[in-house]
């Protein structure tokens, strides 16, 4: 088994191991769900609507190995691709490293606990709908926090 490395998470992200690079990923959920993009401002709009293959409840892929069988379009994050992918949410682990950022406090590699990552409002656990039952997509537009937001993860912090 690959071992990771202390403070692996503060190296750029080419430096990293698969292991390591897999150990990056705070399991928000928020990648799988959909977006839509302002036809005007190409600004990405995050909506509560899941990917049919996502547990809303556990914010895992029911089916990550053979994934692709069901969602073609379900893109795999790479270190080549990553910096393109600008429909990543600003909390995502890969987008604020790629951007120089450190982690945020409440991610678990930081707080030593996956709860927190659902504590400090990040986690799609229980706050999203399925695909398959959401209807329009333009019904289910939502703000999520921002990775500096401090208002909105003040509580887990106080
Ligand atoms: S196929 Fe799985 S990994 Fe891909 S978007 Fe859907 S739930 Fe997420
Ligand atoms: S948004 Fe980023 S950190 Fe969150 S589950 Fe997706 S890949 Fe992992």
């Amino acid at each position: 088994m690959d071992t990771l490395r202390p403070q692996f998470w503060t190296l750029p992200l080419t430096a990293l191991t698969r292991a390591e690079w897999e150990a990056l990923c705070d399991g928000c959920g928020q990648c799988c769900l959909h977006k839509l993009e302002d036809d005007d401002t190409g600004e990405i709009l995050p909506t509560n609507v899941a990917c049919k293959l996502l547990d809303t409840g556990t914010a895992q892929c029911k089916d990550y190995r053979n994934r692709k069988a069901y969602v073609p379009d379900c893109l795999r994050l790479t270190m080549r691709n990553v910096a393109d992918q600008h429909w990543l949410p600003r909390t995502c682990a890969y987008r604020l490293r790629a951007e120089g950022d450190p982690l945020p406090s409440w991610h678990y590699l930081i707080s030593g606990s996956r709860e927190t990552v659902r504590e400090a409002g990040i986690s799609v656990i229980g706050r999203v709908i399925c695909e398959t039952e959401a209807g329009p997509l333009e019904h289910h537009l939502v703000d999520w926090p921002d990775a500096g937001d401090q208002q909105a993860f003040g509580d887990w912090e106080a």
